[in-house]
């Protein structure tokens, strides 16, 4: 089973090799993008998905840094060189103030677009238990004929989700009380009668998450600019600047 979602990065936020966990999908010149923590906005720009995009509607499962701090840049980006006014999902996760403590502003830096509404019946909000502070909203996406689970960041998913397609579920290496650890991830595969293949684990920590995945016969997302390439991309960088100071060095010497 192929993945439906896209992701620019599946990073947790203490994983510093990967960009913060950040998925999407592109429906015509319309896309829809979950979350946007950091190198998220750097990573919009690398994979060039904004090509041909003449509107976004922008989902903010919850407001724990990595997966808000690129927002502001990106919504700035949105207008000022794309000329687009975002969308953004006004789900229960951003009352209290929160878009305007990131220094948004509605009408000036996006518009509020209700879940479920006229323009927007891909995305159901369900609402689920995360840190002590702070609940995150799950996601029911319709999308390609597919019904899709998305966990975003929990502890638990606490009522039963048969029946989808495809599972998108954050697992944490070290099983701490915020999100959820491999254990925790087969007890709902095995009470909702999951397939494997129909599940891909997100929002990963460290090299060894990927390989517990793999243990387990589990698939973690896959991103469209890879890690790989990334890191790969900076040794090059960091190599041609080396080499070019060595030419200069060898020049200044011939002199
Ligand atoms: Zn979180
Ligand atoms: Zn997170």
């Amino acid at each position: 089973m192929s993945q439906t979602l896209k992701f620019l990065g599946r990073g947790s936020a203490f994983n510093k090799s990967e960009v913060n966990n950040c998925a999407y999908f592109k429906k015509g010149s319309v896309l829809v993008i979950i979350d946007c923590g950091n190198g998220v906005l750097d990573a919009i720009k690398k994979s060039g998905i904004m090509k041909g995009v003449k509107k976004v509607y922008q989902i903010i499962t919850h407001c724990h840094n990595d997966h808000v701090a690129d927002l502001p840049a990106f919504f700035d980006y949105c207008n000022d060189e794309l000329k687009i006014k975002p969308n953004l999902l006004n789900t229960i996760s951003l009352q209290g103030g929160k878009v305007e403590k990131l220094g948004l502003k509605e009408g000036r830096d996006f518009k509020f677009v209700e879940p479920l509404s006229k323009n927007f019946k891909w995305v159901n909000v369900l609402l689920v238990p995360h840190a002590k502070d702070m609940d995150t909203c799950a996601l029911e996406i319709n999308f390609d004929n597919k019904k899709i689970f998305y966990s975003s960041d929990c502890s638990n998913i606490p009522f039963d989700i048969p029946n989808y397609d495809e599972y998108y579920l954050d697992c944490s290496e070290s099983g701490n009380k915020i999100h959820m650890d491999i254990k925790k991830v087969k007890e709902i595969i095995k009470k909702n009668k999951i397939k494997k293949q129909q599940v891909f684990l997100m929002h990963i920590e460290s090299q060894r998450m990927l390989d517990i995945a793999k243990e387990e016969g589990l698939k973690v997302v896959e991103t469209v600019v890879s890690p790989e390439r990334n890191k790969v991309q900076n040794i090059k960088k960091e190599l041609k600047t080396e080499v070019s100071k060595e030419n200069k060095k060898q020049k200044d010497n011939e002199k």
